[in-house]
């Protein structure tokens, strides 16, 4: 029997239109386009249906309540199907994969997000093989988990950053194995897949409006500009620092900041600004400092996925020290352990 997928379009270029006041997405448009390809109806496509989100996005729009409303209708949809795609514009396509990665609990069916660089309506569009491929892939019953088919590759999408504002390979996952490749045939990696599903019950968790932060960290920063954002409010905080969690001492600074951050409530997590290599906090003097005040290592995390750990944390309503505890601990494959 055929796989039934849900396509879930919530824009991006790849169903946008020239408008005079430059792309824009035209929903009704798409929809024809899509009705139109050949290809989608051939004997090895699985059987599809389309429906949209509210408001279709560019990408740079998104927030917290649109990535609820996406995972709102994979979860009211998931008995439903055999698996889904979700289009979406790429600027945060990596950022969403990895929100969706935790909100949907114990998931047990594919979930690929996938848009393009040049729109469909284009004669040079690549949002053709990626709808092509990403429909075949989540009718494969290979994939068991959030994923990123772009240019080719199907990447884990929790480990996914974009890579290229106007590549065609537009995302990289570099400290995760690529799950799947996309040639004459498409080869899975069946080691670095989920193995399966897990047994309990799929739940799906809407995150709640959590204050977030993110600082990167350059040579010169003045840390002193940033106490005033360390009060109360402040529930989370990722610091991207150098190579492995390293930050300047500049007559250590930060270290009050930090505490102060931390003794409100916050949780102080540390990423790396490299994009391979993993953090280990302590290593160096200019990373004990941090690991002294309470801060937390994201290891190898990528700072979008950190960011949705964060929201994903929060919104289960976990006290500070099971939160501290579970940010060094993977949850969805985001995550290497310590060494
Ligand atoms: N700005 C667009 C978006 O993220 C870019 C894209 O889709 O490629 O929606």
């Amino acid at each position: 029997m055929k796989s039934k997928i849900l396509i879930i379009n919530t824009g991006g270029t790849i169903g946008m239109v020239k408008t005079e006041k430059g792309y824009a997405p035209d929903g009704e448009y798409f929809r024809k386009q899509l009705e139109e390809m050949g290809a989608l109806k051939a004997d090895i496509m699985p059987e599809w249906e389309m429906i949209e989100t509210k408001d279709l996005l560019d990408s740079s729009n998104m927030t917290v309540r649109d990535w609820n409303e996406i995972g709102s209708l994979i979860a009211v949809n998931y008995r439903k199907y055999d698996g889904f795609v979700i289009l979406h514009g790429t600027d945060t396509m990596s950022y969403t994969a990895s929100a969706l990665s935790f909100m949907l609990e114990n998931l047990d069916k594919p979930v690929i997000l996938t848009g393009s660089q040049i729109p469909l309506c284009e004669v040079r569009s690549d949002g053709r093989d990626n709808i092509i491929s990403s429909l075949l892939i989540a009718g494969s019953k290979k994939v068991k988990e959030v994923a990123i088919y772009f240019g080719g590759s199907l990447l884990r999408g929790n480990r996914s950053m974009k890579y290229s504002a106007d590549g065609l390979t537009a995302f990289v996952s570099p400290s995760y194995p690529v799950l799947a490749e996309a040639g004459i045939s498409i080869k899975y990696d069946e080691t670095h897949l989920m193995k399966q599903g897990s047994e309990d019950d799929f739940a799906f968790v809407p995150f709640k409006k959590v204050p977030i932060g993110v600082i990167k960290v350059f040579p010169g920063i003045q840390f002193d500009l940033f106490e005033s954002i360390m009060t109360e409010n402040l529930k989370g905080i990722v610091i991207e620092t150098f190579g492995s969690g390293n930050i300047p001492q500049n007559g250590e600074a930060l270290l009050p900041i930090i505490e102060k951050a931390f003794s409100s409530g916050a949780i102080v997590t540390v990423c790396t600004q490299c994009p391979q290599g993993t953090v280990s906090l302590g290593t160096y003097e200019t990373s004990l400092a941090l690991k002294e005040a309470g801060a937390v290592s994201g290891l190898d995390m990528t700072t979008e996925a950190a960011v949705a750990k964060l929201y994903y944390l929060f919104s289960k309503g976990y006290g500070r020290d099971q939160i501290k505890k579970l940010m060094e601990v993977s949850l969805r494959g985001e995550m290497g352990s310590i060494q």
